[in-house]
């Protein structure tokens, strides 16, 4: 799968379906549920694309003809979603990850300081020695997905990949700045943020959509 590298840690995944399922993400008129099959589609992409730099080890196996080695997963693996709008893309990568841990991280943006209050954290145990996958839609001011990175270092861990569907400078910048070691995978890399906080143009609020309660 192709991916402009925009800077160092940050991949736009260049790939035909993840174009086709962001166009019925960002329309105004997609219902529900086809923005939740779009969402679980495009997760297993951007998914697809982040995996390829996970470590693996040699592992021997018998096939029915003879003994070879074939590479497994070095890694346990946790996909972490940021409540609400990071369970949207839950189903998806779980139909691809199925014995992967799942931690839940609770932020929500404070509506007039737009700073992030954090309500929920729960992890696995493996959190320390594995490969951590964090998944919001949105990366916007940054500022909750700064909160999660915060919070999953606190209980240990140090592999940590971002994974959002839009994204924009401010928020490339503010994780950056505060998480420079994390890499972001994306599909898109919208040009602003509006005084709302919401990216332009974006796909409007990504949590109201995928459950109905815009
Ligand atoms: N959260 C959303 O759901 N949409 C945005 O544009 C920004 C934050």
């Amino acid at each position: 799968m192709r991916a402009r590298i925009h800077e160092s840690n940050v991949a736009v995944v260049n790939h035909p379906l993840v174009g086709a399922s962001l166009a019925i993400l960002r329309s105004k008129t997609t219902t529900s549920a086809d923005f939740r099959r779009a969402l679980q589609e495009v997760s297993v992409l951007l998914l697809g694309h982040a995996s390829s730099a996970w470590e693996t080890v040699p592992h021997r196996v018998e096939t029915p003809l003879k003994e070879c080695v074939a590479e497994i997963l070095a890694r346990p693996l946790v996909l972490v979603p940021i409540l609400r709008a990071g369970l949207g893309m839950l189903d998806g990568m779980l139909a691809l990850l199925p014995r992967a841990a799942i931690g839940h991280i609770g932020v929500y943006r404070d509506e007039k300081t737009l700073r992030p209050v954090t309500y929920f954290c729960r992890l696995p145990p493996t959190i320390r020695e594995a490969q951590v996958v964090l998944v919001d839609p949105m990366l916007a001011t940054g500022n909750s997905a700064c909160e999660a990175v915060a919070l999953l270092k606190n209980h240990g861990a140090t592999r940590i990949q971002f994974i959002c569907l839009v994204t924009c400078p401010p928020g490339i910048e503010q994780l950056r700045s505060q998480h420079p070691d994390i890499d972001i995978i994306t599909a898109a890399i919208d040009p602003e943020l509006n005084e709302m906080g919401y990216i332009v143009p974006g796909l409007g609020d990504a949590g109201d959509r995928y459950f109905g309660t815009g």
